[in-house]
């Protein structure tokens, strides 16, 4: 049984939009990092971290890993009961929607990696979307975004925002000065996608969270396509990171969880929004994503090579009209990225020859990349835009979007990037 949650006070840094007023850290809550139950002390270094970080020692078994702690309900004593009076729920074990063993330990690998003081975990991307942006936004709000954003996140803002009072100006995410017009004097919040799908467009962080500063805004980013191996956008100011850790946090294709990050106070009001709308993740769903993230930096490492390998190797095929990888010298935000970003990444887009059609017989041929939706597991996954995620938009609609007929959405897989193009030689053939 465990006997007390060890909060760590010191073992993170704080992140840069820690405001350092003297009577808020006399408030004990506001001080504490986590929740968390580890011990481990986690190390400097990405991959040491993603091993370390977070893992519950469990001391009656001395089991290595963290166990699964696949219960709905704690015990309830004395301090539970003080833990609800006084308003640090969040920091005890009562109910499994509002904490658990399974799901402190993947958080605090992930805060971990983006040296924050706080994670939660969410059943999914959206909801972790969702609940981070309602917990920013009051009623008659306004979000400025990009014009090329991830699908649900679209419909949330088109279907479901206007129901409540809220509203959304895209712009275009690479167009400084366009956000900072878009502004309203109702605007609060900034949201923007770290790398865009499909083009990849580089977003300029400390850009947007300059303007942020001026106004008096909060900056969200999803960071799925980058991952904290890239990039760490609390570090540069941002005030809430989101994954859909769907994608690459898990890396294997086998379930669907999200996660906000930022600093305690925020973290804890997106936590308010999840015991509302009810996105928790199950233990068991934590177990599989934290073995997963435990190689997280060594996947995305594998990824950006193999990612780099296939963007020059398509870079140079004569069926092949144009390739979007943010390291290839060629792509427009080259230098930002390579400014911003420590490594490429996964994700390579690229346009066929011959349009939609030749990009489908395409993909029919492959045998090795599989041709479905998402990104950011170990098997190669190919998918064409134009009838998958941007499929509700007219052929006149995507080629404003610059989706033109003919584009190829390919995450780079682990697998051997001398396969991966022998498989597209005998494909092209
Ligand atoms: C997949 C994805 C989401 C949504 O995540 P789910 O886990 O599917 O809910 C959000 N943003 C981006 C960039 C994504 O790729």
């Amino acid at each position: 049984m465990l006997e007390k949650s060890t909060i760590r006070g010191d073992a993170r840094s704080v992140g840069p939009t820690e405001k350092p007023v003297d009577w808020v850290n006399d408030l004990r809550r506001s001080r504490q990092n986590g929740p968390s139950l580890s011990a481990v002390h986690m190390g400097q270094g990405l991959s040491t971290r993603s091993i370390h970080a977070g893992t519950v020692q469990d001391g009656p078994t001395g089991a290595v890993g963290t166990p699964i702690y696949q219960a709905s309900t704690f015990l309830l004593g004395e301090e539970q009961y003080r833990s609800f009076e006084e308003g640090y729920a969040r920091d005890r074990f009562i109910y499994t929607r509002y904490g658990n063993p399974s799901q402190w330990a993947v958080q605090d690998k992930i805060a971990a990696l983006e040296n924050a003081q706080s994670a939660l975990v969410f059943s999914s991307g959206m909801a972790a979307i969702s609940s981070s942006l309602m917990s920013l936004l009051d009623p008659g709000g306004h979000v400025v975004t990009s014009d090329e954003i991830y699908g649900g996140t679209y419909a949330l803002f088109s279907n479901e925002f206007p129901n409540m009072g809220l509203s959304v100006t895209h712009v275009n995410p690479r167009d400084l000065a366009a956000i900072e017009a878009a502004i309203k004097p109702e605007t609060q919040v900034l949201f923007f996608e770290v790398l865009t799908n499909p083009l990849l467009k580089v977003i300029d962080i400390a850009g947007l969270v300059n303007i942020a500063r001026r106004h008096g805004l909060r900056v969200v980013v999803d960071a799925t396509f980058a991952t904290p191996i890239l990039v760490n956008p609390l570090d540069l100011g941002v005030d809430i990171v989101v994954h859909s850790a769907t994608k690459y946090l898990n890396g294997h294709s086998d379930l669907v969880a999200g996660v906000a990050v930022g600093n305690r106070k925020l973290i804890d009001q997106v936590w308010g929004r999840m015991l509302a709308y009810g996105g928790c993740l199950d233990p068991h769903c934590c177990f599989l994503l934290e073995r997963g993230l435990k190689t997280l930096a060594l996947r995305m490492r594998a990824h950006s090579e193999g990612g780099m390998i296939i963007a020059q190797y398509l870079e140079a095929h004569p069926q092949v009209s144009q390739v979007y990888y943010p390291f290839l010298p060629s792509h427009p935000d080259h230098d930002l990225a390579k400014r911003q970003m420590r490594l490429g990444g996964g994700m390579v887009t690229f346009e066929v020859k011959g349009g939609d059609a030749a990009a489908l017989h395409l993909l029919e041929r492959l045998n090795l990349a599989v041709q479905a939706t998402s990104l950011g597991g170990v098997e190669s996954l190919i998918s064409l835009p134009y009838n998958t995620s941007h499929s509700g938009f007219t052929r006149r609609q995507r080629e404003q979007m610059g989706i033109s007929a003919g584009m190829v959405r390919l995450s780079v897989g682990v697998e051997d990037p001398e396969d991966l193009i022998a498989d597209f030689e005998q494909a092209f053939a």
